[in-house]
């Protein structure tokens, strides 16, 4: 057994903690924040993603805490349906559903039997292990940074890599406002979209993603101040200001290793994408589960990083571009080629070019759920 120490606890930290435990090793998350607390907002699970927490032994607990995501609609600003997809049918024949889930729910899920130690933060990574803020060393046989797009982990394994600021804002709330079963949808509009989706106990998440310089002058009024369809402005009215949540959206270019020795990175460290495809945290629970298979198959800390990394990159990089590619459109000013695009194109061509998306590279699944 050996001592692998993982840097954040966020998605990333919690499923590659329980990767290296379900591998024979012993996982030691460090936390930089004082309590597990995960911000209130909803996240889009992918079948791939499911697929991966199954595979972590994390699928049955998660399914009890998340809803459905059965049924998206895509219109343009003034409520005009552009196109639909039967998000059921996509999580029938990846073979797991597609689910929403608020993410300290989540956190909870993926926190049970892990070892954290809060208010821990790392500044200075080796390959001996990690020093931490106030300078004590936490000495490790392997380190994972799983502490998201400002890595502290990634400047010992690519030193000046840097996020790139998009130039976008989004803001987020969670409604006590029930949608409809299962339902989904994004509006798109000149530059901007809003979207949202169903959670559970009949409350919705919402969010807005515009140019920053026109969002931050006044998040809320802005997002109330445009006519979007319904159900936004039900959703706005259901909506405690002090839940909201206003960030910039920052991503990372391929980066060119994401392992040095004994130190590799995890999730949005390695590859922090823009959200628009929803496949941040499916990548990185996907990450996890290639750690699992990689460590189970060698004892060889380093080997296995490589091997780790390896199964990874192609793919996850894949997404990094999707994800902006699909934002550069959804975000454009040219809405009427657009959604004359979106309108045309049939809804089996859509589904089956996500279909081709969620396809798994993936090692075979390991753990039942
Ligand atoms: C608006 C928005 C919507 C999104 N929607 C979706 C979605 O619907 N579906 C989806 O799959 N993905 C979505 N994502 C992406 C997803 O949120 C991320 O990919 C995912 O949370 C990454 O998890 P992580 O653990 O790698 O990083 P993080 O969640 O950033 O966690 C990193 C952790 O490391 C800690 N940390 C940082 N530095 C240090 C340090 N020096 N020492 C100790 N600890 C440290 C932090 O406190 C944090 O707890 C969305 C992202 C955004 C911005």
């Amino acid at each position: 057994m050996q001592r692998i120490v993982i840097v954040g606890g966020g998605i990333g930290g919690l499923c590659a903690a329980r990767a290296v435990a379900l591998a024979g090793h012993e996982p030691l998350v460090l936390e930089r924040s004082p309590v597990g607390n995960a911000i209130g907002a909803g996240l889009m699970l992918w079948p791939n993603a499911v697929h991966a927490l199954d595979a972590l032994g994390h699928g049955s607990a998660v399914r009890t805490v998340a809803a459905p995501a059965q049924h998206a609609v895509f219109r343009d600003a003034t409520g005009r349906t552009l196109s639909e997809v039967d998000s059921e049918m996509v999580g029938r024949r990846a073979g797991a559903p597609m689910l929403v889930v608020e993410r300290p729910a989540l956190h909870e899920v993926l926190a049970a039997g892990v070892t954290v130690r809060y208010d821990s933060a790392v500044s200075a990574v080796d390959e001996r292990g990690v020093i931490l803020a106030g300078g004590e060393r936490v000495h490790a046989d392997a380190v994972i940074g799983a502490d998201g797009i400002g890595s502290v982990v990634r400047e010992h394994v690519c030193p000046g890599a840097q996020p790139v600021d998009t130039g976008y804002t989004v803001i987020r709330g969670i409604a006590a406002h029930d949608i409809g079963h299962g339902e989904a949808f994004e509006a798109w509009g000149c530059g901007e979209i809003v979207g949202g989706a169903a959670l559970p106990g009949a409350r919705s998440y919402w969010f807005y993603e515009a140019p920053s310089a026109l969002v931050e002058r006044d998040p809320l009024a802005i997002v109330g101040a445009t006519n979007w369809p319904a159900p936004i402005p039900a959703q706005l009215a259901a909506t405690p200001s002090e839940s909201i949540l206003v960030n910039r959206i920052l991503r990372l270019a391929a980066l060119p290793a994401w392992t040095r020795g004994t130190v590799a990175l995890l999730g949005d460290a390695a590859h922090a994408m823009e959200p628009n495809l929803g496949q941040g945290a499916a990548q990185t629970i996907e990450d996890a589960e290639a750690l699992l298979v990689a460590l189970r198959a060698s004892n060889e800390l380093p080997h296995a990083l490589t091997a780790y990394a390896t199964a990874r990159r192609r793919r996850a990089h894949m997404f990094q571009r999707e994800s902006s590619r699909f934002a550069r459109i959804a975000l454009s000013t040219h809405t009427r080629p657009r959604n004359l695009f979106m309108r045309l194109s049939p809804e089996m061509v859509r589904r089956r070019t996500m279909e081709a998306l969620l396809r798994r590279h993936a090692p075979p699944r390991t753990v039942s759920p």
